[in-house]
């Protein structure tokens, strides 16, 4: 079941090398690897949409810095903050 939604996660496709360490880590799997190819030839990683809580669990296995982005829901808005990764964000 879905709950309310308090993150989304961003995956630059160029960065991204199609390992699935994201897709294995994410506690309400809610990544999955996309069936075209990136310009690696790897299968990337996408957000499906939903369900995602903003953990970061995602980012932190990522071993490439640039592939991820998490954004959190503002506790007022609708808006989403990055949290974690992107070159503005701030650190947890
Ligand atoms: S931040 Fe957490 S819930 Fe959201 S995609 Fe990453 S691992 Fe999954
Ligand atoms: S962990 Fe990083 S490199 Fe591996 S599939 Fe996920 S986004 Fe891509």
């Amino acid at each position: 079941m879905a709950g309310q939604m308090r993150g989304k996660v961003t995956v630059d496709v160029k960065e991204c090398k199609g390992c699935g360490l994201c897709v294995e880590s994410c506690p309400p799997k809610c990544l999955e690897l996309m069936p075209e190819l990136n310009p690696y030839g790897a299968h990337p990683a996408r957000y499906t949409g939903q369900d995602c809580t903003a953990c970061g669990i995602c980012f932190y296995c990522c071993p490439e810095p640039g592939a991820i982005t998490v954004y959190r829901i503002k506790a007022k808005g609708k808006a989403f903050a990055a949290v974690q990764g992107g070159e503005h964000a701030a650190a947890l």
